[in-house]
């Protein structure tokens, strides 16, 4: 018997329209890539992204083409999201920060028709525009008075654009499952692949990311997203700010920890979301001013592991709960996100950090399996580890059009291999051990080099610390780790060797250090063990 209830689609249009409508006079805020503030309301941004959308239209955008973007985070970015999607055109953000290469196989692979840039990314577009034939127009994202001398032909005015339409358009309905965004992976090995969202997709991710189980957004909070709106779609956090009418702080170009400080305090932001890259810079900041997080309630960390002790520092020092998110780009991205249970709260303050350091719960819609390597279902006891897959009404079913990456991504029964490695408790709480790649494989046990990372960066003159295998003749691959001391410290080898032997067993210890001024970070904020593996590949270990 089939329900009588309405078949409403699901579409990112519409969502715009109920922030307008319900939450109107809620402020957009952004540091401008021009450098002053900007700040509007609901009911503006919904007026001009139909403006957009028209402007689209009239440049020849039609259902289903790819408009691309290399832009921060700003309110012209926020229209673009939904002017796009919301005529049923693709959203293709593009992370500025991927190599020439990859620039140019993403946008000739996607066929992007349109790239709308913000003023930074100029000069990168000048170079590749010869090797980007399908981009017919592009967009520079400012205004009359800020627009550059460029070679970029026939550049367009995006304030041109948007002023010379009329806001009477209404978002059109379709098909739920239209695809609204594409982003890809930033390809650390091979080329870029990419996940094509739908509007029904992007909007359910929404639901649940706003739910109390998750971020918990309500139109109460003021969030301020450091991660980019060019890595997966700054994790939902437009749309579901949208879906719950909370205010939105766009911190523009400027990610340092003073800036973001500034704009903290300025906005009363309550919900700030980032990689750990981003909040080191921050902590790093406040320790060096004495400056204090008033306001600020929680701090979302994601994309990389986060160091306990960062989890430490923010609720011990300065009262910010901090929430870990795992997810990944194939997932929209979140996954899974590390908070108590009721029974929780009575345990000691070090077993609820054990929690917070690990990735957590599954969302409701997302659902997770171990695969060992024997290629067996794992138990969950929070000790056997193995390959997790996942499925989900968020999660891809395919890559877009990429017919080996997709043969190569899901089982036989359609679950996507997420390519990490990790263990799940007998409540459910799932706990990265590595990337199958990085894990270090030592004498036929495995070495997480996620839990010496997050041990070493416990270490107070420790600032970042990453861990990769080298080559041994006795136990396959051993530990080696790389140091950045903070400002102004040295600290010793048998310092930090006597610091990691309180926290992990004996053969986990790193068989050496090396002590360097900064690590590599990709275009996500994640350290590159590739590059390390690469650079360190003559390196002996003394063990060896
Ligand atoms: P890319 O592959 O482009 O770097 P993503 O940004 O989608 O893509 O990264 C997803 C990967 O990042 C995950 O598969 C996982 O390895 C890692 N990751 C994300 N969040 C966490 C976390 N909280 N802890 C440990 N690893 C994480």
């Amino acid at each position: 018997m089939r329900g009588l209830m309405m078949d409403r689609p699901l579409l990112i249009g519409p969502l715009l329209h109920y922030a307008a409508e319900y939450h109107g006079d809620t402020e957009i805020v952004t540091r401008t890539t021009e450098g002053p503030i900007h700040r509007y309301s609901y009911a503006e941004a919904e007026r001009r992204a139909r403006q957009l959308a028209k402007a689209l239209k009239r440049l020849g955008v039609g259902f289903g083409d790819r408009v691309a973007t290399l832009a921060w985070n700003t309110h012209r970015h926020f229209e673009l999201y939904f002017g796009v999607s919301g005529i049923g055109a693709v959203c293709h953000t593009i992370n500025p920060r991927l190599f020439a290469d990859q620039l140019r196989y993403i946008v000739n692979h996607a066929e992007d028709k349109l790239l709308f840039l913000d003023l930074t990314f100029v000069p990168i577009a000048e170079k590749l525009a010869a090797q980007w034939p399908c981009v017919r127009h592009y967009v520079i994202m400012t205004d009359r008075a800020h627009m550059p001398e460029t070679g970029l032909s026939g550049a367009l005015c995006y304030e041109d654009l948007v002023a010379a339409e009329t806001a009477d358009l209404v978002w059109p309905e379709f098909d739920e499952n239209t695809a609204s965004s594409l982003c890809y992976t930033s390809g650390t090995t091979g080329n870029p692949k990419g996940a094509l969202y739908t509007h029904r997709s992007t909007l359910l991710h929404s639901f649940a990311v706003c739910s109390a189980n998750a971020v918990a957004i309500s139109m109460r909070d003021s969030i301020l997203p450091v991660v980019p709106m060019f890595h997966v779609n700054a994790w939902g956090i437009p749309y579901a700010a949208a879906m719950s009418g909370a205010k939105l702080v766009f911190p523009g170009p400027k990610l340092d920890g003073a800036s973001l400080h500034e704009l903290f305090t300025s906005e009363k932001v309550t919900l700030s979301l980032g990689v750990p890259t981003v909040w080191l810079g921050l902590l790093q900041h406040l320790e060096q001013t004495g400056k204090r997080l008033d306001g600020l309630q929680r701090v979302t960390v994601g994309g990389s592991a986060a160091p306990r002790a960062m989890i430490e520092a923010f609720e011990e020092k300065y009262g910010v709960q901090c929430i870990q998110g795992w997810g990944m780009t194939e997932m929209s991205p979140v996954g899974t996100l590390a908070l108590l249970k009721a029974k929780h709260l009575l345990r000691s303050r070090d077993e609820q950090l054990a929690i917070k350091a690990g990735q957590g719960l599954a969302l409701y819609g997302v659902d997770m399996k171990v695969i060992g390597a024997d290629g067996t279902p794992q138990p969950r006891d929070g000790k056997a580890s193995g390959e997790l897959y996942v499925r989900g009404p968020w999660i891809i079913g395919a890559y877009y059009n990429d017919e080996p990456a997709t043969q190569a991504a899901f089982d036989e029964a359609g679950w996507f291999r997420t390519g990490d490695v990790c263990s799940i408790d007998a409540d459910g709480y799932m706990t990265i051990v590595d990337r199958s790649k990085d894990v270090i494989k030592s004498g036929g046990e495995w070495i997480s080099s996620i839990d010496v990372e997050n041990a070493a960066m416990g270490h107070p003159d420790i600032a970042e610390a990453a861990v990769i295998g080298l080559p041994h003749p006795k136990w396959d691959e051993r530990p080696l780790l790389i140091v950045v001391p903070k400002p102004g410290r040295q600290p010793s080898k048998e310092s930090i060797l006597d610091f990691l032997g309180n926290k992990i067993a004996k053969w986990q210890l790193p068989d050496d250090i090396v002590f360097a001024p900064e690590l590599p970070h990709g275009a996500t904020g994640k350290v590159l063990k590739a590059r390390l593996r690469e650079q360190f590949k003559e390196y002996r270990l003394p063990t060896a």
